[in-house]
């Protein structure tokens, strides 16, 4: 059923009149990743509803999520399993600490989590947001270093084009130069390795003959850097903010072994990929790895409240129950951690995976992607057509053969994603980036019609 048709939506009457709320966000909403005075000389769309794959805007429109509201909803908007479950805690209590005690919410999804998650991660720390997650990952990797005596290990290892959140840790293992170059003099040292991502490949190789030429190079800095390192962070599989980056296969198996070989541990960043994105419940999954520190949050809850959770083995956690407190603390710890509302909608929302068999589903879409995909290879001015699971990118480009990018000042990714916008597909470009990461729950007939509007839109716009 179309959305408006539903019915449950607030009432209109009781909505606020969208000229109040544009005038009170231009005076005091600072908004994030955005040049303020780009975004002030443009109609910002106000959202007033959202169900199912669709947000409504304030003058009725239905608009299809194609981000997932920044490629975090998993099951829909408002669904109703996620809904009850988080009205139905905060007829208990909204929030109470777990410094030093516990609820409910916490200890049942923390044995979830290591449930679902790979053999050998057994415990769970929570926090907020994907950087957090990360934050703590970062820290728990250097600190067990302290603990074990490797003092030497102070440096991590991580993905050219990597991308892990925006706090001062993650944006120093982070490596997209526009995001991150304004802050370079206040962060620490960390070593990049050549992305696995086949699309952008650096070393210039061609993907059908290579041999993860990649993998070769990150063995050359491991052999020489290992004793210095704490961690290896990684996207595993798909390199989201990077352009959505999908890896040659094998590689991640490949990092694993090294990382077992030269005793670094290995950090998986999650974030984007967790929660059946890929096609698995976890990226991992797909090159049966187990990392020895994982980061989770984005689809947690399906999309509904912040949560983070970065998970953990026994080896590690047990270094930090040796007896001297003032070394084996981990002093890290956010006010809202493990949120029992938060808690109670990733239980939810796990749930809701079983019930929708929403893994098989998103295995059925990246068939139907994969047999469109030649559609958009077709068109003369996409290039790098790349997809796994229910994520589906390419670059516009000026020209194919040879490569040639667009002007960045055309901003023709935009222009796509403003063409695709009038026709009812919110999407967001990432550069000349151009991607589908829609709700798991989208069917088929709508990832079609997603498909059909990014289409339309690149021919449109380029001509
Ligand atoms: C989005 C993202 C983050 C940061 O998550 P936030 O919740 O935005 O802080 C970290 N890592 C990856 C891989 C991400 O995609």
């Amino acid at each position: 059923m179309h959305p408006r048709e539903s019915g449950r939506f607030r009432d209109e009457t009781v909505q606020k009149d969208p000229d109040d709320i544009l005038r009170d966000d231009r005076a005091y909403v600072w908004h994030p990743f955005t040049w303020m005075p780009r975004y002030l000389a443009r109609e910002a769309l106000v959202i007033t509803g959202a169900e199912g794959i669709y947000l409504i805007a304030a003058d009725g429109r239905p608009f299809m999520d194609g981000t997932a509201s920044m490629w975090l909803n998993v099951h829909g908007h408002n669904r109703p399993e996620i809904r009850e479950a988080i009205v139905a805690q905060l007829d208990r209590f909204a929030h109470v600490s777990v410094f030093g005690q516990t609820h409910a919410p916490a200890a049942e999804l923390a044995r979830r989590l290591v449930e679902v998650t790979a053999a050998g991660l057994n415990h769970v720390f929570y926090s907020d947001d994907g950087a957090t997650a990360v934050e703590v990952a970062l820290k728990l990797a250097f600190q067990h270093a302290q603990i074990r005596g490797e003092t030497n290990r102070t440096k991590f290892l991580a993905l050219r084009h990597a991308y892990h959140g925006d706090t001062l840790g993650a944006v120093s293992v982070g490596d997209i130069e526009h995001f991150h170059h304004a802050f370079r003099p206040l962060l620490f040292e960390c070593i990049h390795a050549p992305s696995p991502g086949c699309a952008h490949c650096e070393l210039g190789r061609d993907m059908t003959y290579c041999e993860i030429a990649c993998l070769d190079e990150l063995e050359k800095i491991m052999a020489r850097q290992a004793a210095h390192l704490c961690a290896f962070v990684v996207e595993p599989i798909v390199q989201g903010a990077a352009g959505m980056l999908v890896a040659k296969e094998g590689y991640l198996r490949g990092a694993r072994d090294l990382c077992t070989r030269h005793g670094v541990p290995m950090i998986a960043d999650e974030v984007f990929t967790g929660f059946g994105r890929t096609g698995r419940m976890f990226a991992c999954e797909h090159e049966d790895v187990s990392p020895d520190i994982l980061c989770l949050a984005k689809g947690l809850t399906g999309g509904t409240i912040p949560l983070a959770a970065t998970l953990t083995t026994d080896r590690i956690y047990e270094a930090f129950l040796g007896d001297d407190p003032a070394r084996c603390t981990f002093f890290h710890g956010h006010s809202y951690t493990a949120n029992p509302l938060a808690c109670a909608a990733a239980l939810a929302s796990l749930d809701v995976f079983e019930k929708d068999d929403t893994l098989a589903h998103v295995q059925a879409l990246e068939k139907m992607i994969a047999s469109d995909a030649e559609r958009f290879r077709k068109l003369p001015h996409a290039s790098g057509v790349r997809f796994k699971g229910l994520v589906f990118a390419f670059d516009v480009v000026a020209d194919e053969a040879p490569l040639k990018p667009y002007d960045a000042s055309e901003r023709m990714g935009q222009k796509v994603c403003d063409a695709a916008m009038t026709r009812g597909l919110l999407i967001r470009p990432l550069g000349d980036t151009v991607y589908l990461v829609p709700p798991l729950v989208t069917t088929e007939a709508q990832l079609r019609q997603m498909l059909d509007i990014v289409h339309d839109a690149v021919r449109e716009v380029t001509g």
